[in-house]
């Protein structure tokens, strides 16, 4: 399958995208975890994107659809992906859209998350995510760690993205409203949009994911 998943900062994007990459047998194609991958790692890539990043806007199309194409190109996601965090505005879908006619393929569908902002906040502010990799996350109330700071999945160290403190997530819930919830109008005239609440235990949301996708046998 090949879906994209849209929701807003804090909706639980990265952490059912895990789980329903699992779940569906296809790679979980992150671009916030590959920038912060370069970010770590010091590329040039990495340079460029950081100061868009902690200030909670968009990288450029130009550099994040390079990125994009060449992941999608690897062998493992030939027979499918999950994309979390892409496309974040018309124009990246349009360009996404153009990369999958070029290989005659398309999308399965587009899931998208919904949650009130007020949880948003609450969600974002308790978040901590491993420095070891950035899909593997916490949150200090909602799903805490048996040791404080310490990531359970590789004992990695826990911390606070620098992005996740509160004016930059102010950007980022502007920059959703007004640049990527777009593309929902978009997808939804292609008949792709499937809409679920991501409110309640992660295990439901999951659930409630694959059966809007029609793969609760997954
Ligand atoms: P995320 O981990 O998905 O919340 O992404 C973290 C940050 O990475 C975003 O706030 C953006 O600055 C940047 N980013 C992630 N995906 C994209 C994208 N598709 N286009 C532009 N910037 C992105």
């Amino acid at each position: 399958m090949r879906i994209v998943l849209v929701g807003p900062p804090g909706a639980g994007k990265g952490t059912q995208a895990v789980r329903l990459a699992e779940k569906l047998r296809v790679p979980h194609i992150s671009t916030g975890d590959l920038f912060r991958a370069n970010i770590s790692q010091q590329t040039e890539l990495g340079k460029l994107a950081k100061s868009y990043i902690d200030a909670g806007n968009l990288v450029p199309d130009e550099v994040t659809i390079a990125m994009v194409k060449d992941r999608i190109e690897q062998p493992d996601a030939v027979g499918g992906f999950l994309l979390d965090g892409f496309p974040r505005n018309v124009q990246q879908a349009e360009a996404l859209d153009q990369l999958l006619e070029t290989k005659g393929i398309k999308l399965d569908a587009v899931l998208v998350l919904e949650v009130p902002e007020d949880e948003v906040v609450k969600r974002i502010a308790g978040r901590r995510i491993c420095r070891n990799d950035s899909s593997h996350v916490f949150h200090v109330t909602y799903s805490p760690p048996k040791k404080e700071g310490v990531c359970d999945i590789c004992g990695g160290e826990l911390y606070q993205r620098e992005d996740d403190s509160e004016e930059t997530v102010r950007t980022r819930l502007e920059v959703y409203h007004t640049q990527t919830e777009p593309i929902i109008a978009y997808y939804k005239a292609q008949g792709l949009v499937v809409t679920i609440s991501s409110l309640g235990p992660v295990d439901k949301i999951t659930q409630r994911a694959l059966k809007a996708l029609k793969r609760d046998d997954a």
